[in-house]
């Protein structure tokens, strides 16, 4: 199964990259941040420089790396692209910065789990354009500064809140991303059956749209399945009909939830009466990473407004209880 799914995935992140808005026009949504970063991005440019360090933040499929893509493309300058896990070493890093070459933009995915000396190595090199390399070890041991070209760092990270306060204090600029509303994710879907060469109709697009747990990743990636649908049952054009068949084959319910939501809420009503319980006692509950419950699962269930984070904290919400199709503790004996 293993190759075929390969296959399948290596030929989705294709069609992915092919959907990625190319320049800040084309970005759809996400208004107040593309003003934000267009200023930043335009001054840069007007004074020939390299702008400040941009902090991107927000959950997964958002446009962080489409942002990353687009702020090198704006300045015209080389993208290069590594990520925290990739970084385990401060010598990795001082590997990467002394290959960089002048305004080059260097994106550092998932930039909180980078480790703690590359971490610290790349304060200095943020601030100074310089990294201190050590040679040797123990008394002997001599650090031997090297300078490195000016370049634009672009951060990316599930939450600003999951990096050292010296870190994020080195971003000239954090743009927090937010989910997108149905109209925008909308757009986006009708962008990409356009690109796709897929026939849609406004109201198949919504119902995609109002699905999609408010990230363009999942809005294109329904859109696949339902063209899938709508080729092999239905005569090649995306309607609601269509639309909503797929949808319930793949059990993507009315409001998006996906199967980790869906065991978080259940999990949190069923098994701890609504809460409050802790994050990592609900992560073990569904089985999975307290990370991925906190930063993938919680953030889209909060807008939702189906759990909310208290300082006891998670608790499940009357309409969380509704959606399940449970009733609701009474809080009041009577
Ligand atoms: P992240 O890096 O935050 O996980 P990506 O930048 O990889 O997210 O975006 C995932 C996909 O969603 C991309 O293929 C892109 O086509 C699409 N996408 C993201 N943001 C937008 C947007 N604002 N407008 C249109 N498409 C978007």
């Amino acid at each position: 199964a293993s190759a075929v799914t390969a296959e399948a995935e290596g030929d989705e992140r294709a069609i992915e990259a092919a959907l990625r808005p190319r320049t800040l026009d084309e970005v759809v949504g996400q208004a107040r941040v593309r003003e934000q970063l267009g200023l930043v991005l335009e001054a840069a440019r007007g004074r020939g420089r390299a702008p400040d360090h941009v902090l991107l933040s927000g959950p997964p499929g958002l446009g962080k790396t489409t942002l990353a893509m687009i702020i090198a493309a704006e300045l015209s300058a080389p993208l290069r692209l590594t990520s925290g896990p990739a970084i385990t070493h401060a010598g990795d890093l001082a590997a990467i910065l002394s290959g960089l070459n002048e305004d080059d933009v260097l994106f550092v995915d998932e930039i909180h789990r980078m480790s703690r000396p590359a971490e610290e190595m790349l304060y200095l090199a943020m601030e100074d354009f310089r990294v201190d390399v050590v040679i040797g070890k123990g008394p002997g041991a001599t650090a031997i500064p090297l300078e490195i070209p000016p370049f634009t760092l672009v951060g990316a990270t599930t939450r600003a809140g999951l990096l050292p306060g010296p870190l994020r204090d080195r971003f000239g600029f954090t743009a927090h991303l937010e989910f997108y509303e149905p109209t925008e994710l909308e757009l986006i879907v009708r962008r990409s059956a356009g690109l796709l060469g897929v026939r849609i109709t406004d109201d198949g697009a919504a119902e995609i749209a109002g699905r999609s747990r408010g990230t363009p990743r999942i809005a294109n990636r329904l859109l696949r399945r339902v063209r899938d649908f709508a080729q092999v049952r239905a005569d090649g054009v995306v309607t609601l009909d269509v639309a909503h068949a797929t949808l319930d084959l793949y059990e993507v319910d009315v409001l998006g939830l996906d199967r980790l939501d869906r065991a978080v809420l259940d999990a949190l009503c069923r098994r701890f009466g609504g809460g409050p319980v802790g994050a990592a006692t609900l992560a073990v509950a569904v089985g999975e990473e307290r990370e991925t419950v906190e930063e993938v699962a919680e953030p889209f269930l909060v807008r939702t407004g189906f759990l909310a984070r208290t300082p006891r904290g998670r608790v499940a919400t009357p309409a969380a209880w509704a959606h399940l199709g449970l009733a609701a503790p009474r809080s009041e004996p009577g």
